[in-house]
């Protein structure tokens, strides 16, 4: 909702030429009913910043019942000090949703909204007959008209701020919506408490203010604790859900995007990070960067215990809530943009251990409530929980998918692959599939020579070899003792052969370099190996096939006519 320059200067100046102006008019058309009591007109100002200090928090809105105040205030003095009231209550009002410096527009802009509604329903009232200081127990007329100036004064009010979103923030929402009804009917319900202060004050002067206000007061304070603990039973109640949800996902990356995507969607959130404990709980390290809604790489930023606000957080091992910049400027590591403002930092603790911390900003002041660093320390267990599953499930896939040795693929998970493979050629999603089959020539040799610690180390060495050239091109895996496999999917046969040609070369042009052989000195050894190669659907139609004529390439034809070389599989 940004609301250019030139708006926000145009709204100054209205202001300026409307509102001292329109003032003064009313001052001297109106002359305020007014005879020294100034102790008296102090009090009700004092009632009036009371009031709109204190909104009644409604489904998350503030409403500020400021128009019963204004109704005594209107009738015991008339409409010049009710309008310079509502000026002044505009201001605390203003102050009171702490309004950020980019939005200060909204003061002048509020400023002639009142000036107006004041200015039009004291005008309709005195026109219709209306006076100050009326006396409504002898009455009934000056009843009515009283409360009609306070309907015209409310619907006025509201006239103007739809009005008002509409011009200013160009909002096609309808204003006159639930929010709408809830404050009309809770305005309506205070508007008695005008008529009866402003009878009692007629009555008992001071002390009037003090027996109504007071009970406004105190029931405003109960209402507002009742709805902050209905706030935080919602809260609790969508963390729990929060951590079913992130305990359903398996990766680690799905748990944290769940649980930034959520922490997000519940809080004023610009930059988010989370640090994790490590190097033998040494260090904390910057794991995840999002800022602006996308995760960054980020640089490798360290920090030790009570180093930023993410060590003092682990050595406390306690969340903290900042309000503003300053408040934690000082002891900052700089890892926090220039804008930010408020922050929440609170430990991720797992069996009583600090094990990562997070970190959440924003760019406005006192964004954030005590009542929210509770739910984010509790989803911050929840996510621990299912951090430590999802990492545990990464282990264990890995491990029933990879060799140990040499971390390529093995044979399961290629044995895995290859039928989903085929699957895809059946359904026309792939025409073609090459498989290479390779074999170290005499490897049982090099074992015999180097010892079977070295012919692992060759076997690793083969592995990056292989890794390295075959890319994203296809899959390498380790199918036997000395034995790998390259499935290239979209790679007809005659691609395939190239590249195992190539496989070939870089295993016998380079000699491999041994560590740890038998008598501890640097060996280089010169190895080859048979490569057969065999394509789908030309050569096979089944996954079995495929590798039988892969494997028959490489021993009749590679093997049996001489090693070093690579076949492929014909069917002649
Ligand atoms: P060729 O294939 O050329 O006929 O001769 P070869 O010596 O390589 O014979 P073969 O393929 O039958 O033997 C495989 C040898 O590879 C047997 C075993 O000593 C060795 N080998 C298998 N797996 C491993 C392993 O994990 N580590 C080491 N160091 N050696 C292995
Ligand atoms: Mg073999
Ligand atoms: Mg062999």
């Amino acid at each position: 909702m940004a609301v250019d320059q030139k708006t926000k200067n145009t709204i100054f100046l209205m202001w300026l030429l409307l509102v001292p102006a329109g003032m003064y008019f009313t001052y001297q058309k109106y002359p305020p009913h007014f005879s020294g009591q100034w102790l008296e007109l102090f009090a009700f100002l004092t009632l009036t910043a009371v009031v709109a200090f204190m909104p009644m928090v409604i489904n998350n809105t503030p409403i500020f019942l400021i128009q019963w105040v204004s109704l005594a205030t209107f009738l015991s003095f008339g409409l010049f000090i009710e309008m310079v009231f509502a000026q002044a209550a505009v201001i605390v009002l203003l102050l009171r949703l702490r309004v950020q410096k980019d939005q200060y527009f909204r003061i002048p802009l509020n400023l002639i909204m009142f000036f107006l509604v004041s200015l039009f329903s004291g005008f309709v009232y005195y026109s219709l007959g209306g006076k100050t200081g009326p006396s409504l127990l002898h009455d009934t007329n000056a009843i009515w008209l009283a409360a009609l100036y306070a309907v015209v004064n409310y619907f006025l009010n509201q006239v103007i701020i739809s009005f008002y979103f509409y011009a200013i923030y160009k909002s096609k929402e309808s204003y006159f919506g639930k929010d709408f009804i809830v404050e009309t009917i809770t305005t309506f319900l205070t508007l008695p408490l005008g008529f009866v202060l402003y009878m009692f004050y007629n009555q008992l002067e001071l002390i009037a203010l003090l027996i109504v206000a007071f009970p406004f007061a105190s029931l405003s304070i109960i209402f507002n604790l009742y709805y902050s603990t209905e706030k935080i039973n919602e809260y609790l109640q969508k963390a729990a859900e929060i951590g079913h949800q992130m305990a359903e996902r398996l990766e680690v990356n799905g748990v944290i995007d769940l649980f930034i995507q959520k922490l997000s969607e519940m809080l004023p959130v610009d930059y988010a990070y989370i640090m994790e404990v490590v190097n033998d709980e040494e260090e904390l390290q910057l794991s995840r960067r999002i800022e602006g809604g996308s995760w960054l790489t980020s640089d490798i930023v360290k920090v030790r215990k009570n180093e930023g606000i993410s060590g003092f957080v682990w050595e406390k091992q306690k969340g903290y809530l900042y309000n503003s910049k300053k408040d934690w400027q000082s002891f900052s590591k700089g890892l926090l943009p220039v804008d930010a403002e408020s922050v929440l930092a609170v430990p991720i603790v797992r069996n009583k251990k600090v094990i990562g911390v997070l970190i959440l900003a924003s760019k406005r002041k006192r964004a954030y409530e005590k009542s929210q660093l509770m739910i984010v320390d509790i989803l911050c267990s929840y996510f621990a929980v299912a951090m430590e599953n999802a990492k545990h499930y990464e282990l264990t896939k890995t491990q029933s998918e990879r060799c140990a040795l040499t971390k390529l693929y093995n044979y399961r998970y290629f044995e895995k692959l290859l039928t989903d493979e085929f699957d895809k050629l059946f359904q026309f999603e792939r025409k073609v599939l090459s498989l290479i089959i390779l074999d170290i020539d005499h490897f049982k040799a090099v074992n015999d020579t180097y010892g079977h610690q070295s012919g692992n180390e060759i076997l690793c060495e083969l592995a990056n070899r292989l890794t390295n050239l075959v890319g994203s091109r296809g899959t390498v895996a380790r199918y036997g003792g000395e034995e790998f496999v390259v499935l290239l999917p979209e790679a007809q046969k005659e691609e395939a052969f190239q590249m195992a040609e190539m496989i070939r070369q870089s295993i016998a042009n380079w000699p491999f370099i041994l560590q740890q052989s038998l008598d501890f000195n640097q060996h280089q050894v010169k190895i080859t190996a048979s490569i057969g190669v065999a394509t789908a659907p030309e050569d096979a139609e089944d996954p079995l096939a495929l590798v039988r004529h892969a494997d028959r390439a490489l021993y009749v034809g590679a093997k049996r006519a001489g090693r070093n070389r690579v076949a492929e599989y014909s069917t002649c």
